[in-house]
């Protein structure tokens, strides 16, 4: 007899009546999902108006980023219809993400990356997880259209943004924040890279909606980095430059969806800087213990910059009295090694005794 408290976990038994899954696909999942949505005071304290503010702490998947969330429906899918290899282009927690779910589903995984553009902590995942790792003398481009030319092949998937299962994964975690909320939030906050999350989560609130399960939807609110802004700017970026790699993005693939769902929602897209991404980053660690990835912290950073009572609270007006405010963060801190350079760690040297470290401590 199977127990359904074991088996009910991951967001395609969670969630099957709104996926693209009949009885017969086979899943393939890691227990994804059922991220904490934590309560931030110190941000409800900050926006102030009575306004609640939570953290959709993504970085909690199995892999350490949301694109879990959309790796199992398209490994699944991939599996039911018989294909043999997963592959993508990508440096990061795409790649990550194909190679663990592939690995769980028995299939072999292929990772194309542009030579010399390797982010290592996420590399060593896919290489762990088992994925051959093919380095391109070419760049990111040149990946993407090998990638797309195994189109043809039927024993071949292809798991990059393109592929339409991995929006419909990613929409679970709109319909995640409702099921504990009890209804939409007013805002919803997400870092924008490809675009391809904040299309999904409206998509699953607007869903969810439908379904009587909320009977209000948020505002979708959107933010880029600075140097890597093409939805903010109208067109291609086309040497994209921050130092959050997940959302180094210049020709979103996800790009008119994404308008879309900012326009239907009455929401906005805006930039944040590198320095307020890494600011917040080190902030929401320091101060309410969570670490994530510099990309993640965008949400963070641009609820900081435009809602708070600051001089550049341009967007403050979406605010309503006691407003409850969701704030995606979408990958796990300890993915990016670079992070300790950018905010200048170091350590306090000491003699191994008592009282020199009390001295430091300032403790008598
Ligand atoms: C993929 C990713 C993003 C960007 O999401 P899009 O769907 O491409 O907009 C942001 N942060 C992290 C950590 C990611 O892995």
């Amino acid at each position: 007899m199977k127990n359904s408290s074991l088996h009910d976990r991951g967001v395609i038994n969670r969630y099957r009546p709104y996926l693209p899954v009949t009885e017969e696909t086979p899943v393939v999942s890691l227990n994804e999902g059922s991220t904490p949505l934590i309560h931030s005071p110190w941000l409800s304290e900050i926006v102030g108006r009575g306004s609640e503010v939570y953290i959709k702490y993504e970085g909690l998947n199995p892999t350490g980023s949301f694109k879990d969330r959309g790796m199992t429906v398209a490994v699944s899918k991939a599996l039911e219809r018989g294909a043999r290899f997963v592959i993508c282009a990508s440096t990061g927690n795409t790649s990550a993400a194909a190679a663990a779910y592939a690995a769980r589903g028995g299939l072999s995984c292929a990772v194309l990356l542009p030579h010399g553009k390797i982010a290592s902590g996420k590399l060593l995942q896919a290489f762990l997880y088992g994925a051959k790792i093919i380095s391109l003398r070419g760049n990111f481009d040149d990946a993407l259209n090998i990638v797309r030319q195994f189109s043809e092949n039927p024993d071949v998937e292809i798991v990059n943004s393109i592929n339409p299962f991995r929006i419909e994964g990613q929409k679970t975690a709109a319909f995640e924040v409702v099921d504990v909320l009890g209804n939409a939030p007013s805002l919803h906050l997400l870092p924008v890279g490809n675009a391809g999350n904040i299309t999904a989560h409206w998509r699953g609130y607007r869903e969810y909606h439908s379904a009587g399960k909320c009977d209000t939807l948020p505002h979708m609110i959107g933010f880029q980095a600075f140097g890597s802004a093409p939805l903010v700017l109208g067109h291609i970026v086309e040497e994209p430059d921050t130092i959050a790699s997940a959302i180094r993005i210049g020709n979103p693939a996800s790009w008119k969806p994404a308008l879309t769902a900012i326009s239907e929602s009455h929401g906005l897209i805006d930039t944040v800087t590198d320095a307020e991404i890494i600011t917040a980053q080190v902030q929401l660690a320091s101060k309410e213990g969570i670490f994530v990835e510099p990309a993640s912290a965008a949400s963070i950073a641009g609820l900081l910059k435009y809602f708070c009572k600051s001089p550049h609270n341009r967007h403050r007006s979406l605010l309503v009295e006691g407003a409850r405010i969701v704030c995606t963060v979408t990958g796990h801190g300890l993915k990016d090694p670079h992070t300790p350079a950018a905010i200048g760690m170091h350590l306090i040297e000491s003699e191994a005794t008592l009282s020199s470290v009390s001295n430091i401590l300032e403790m008598k």
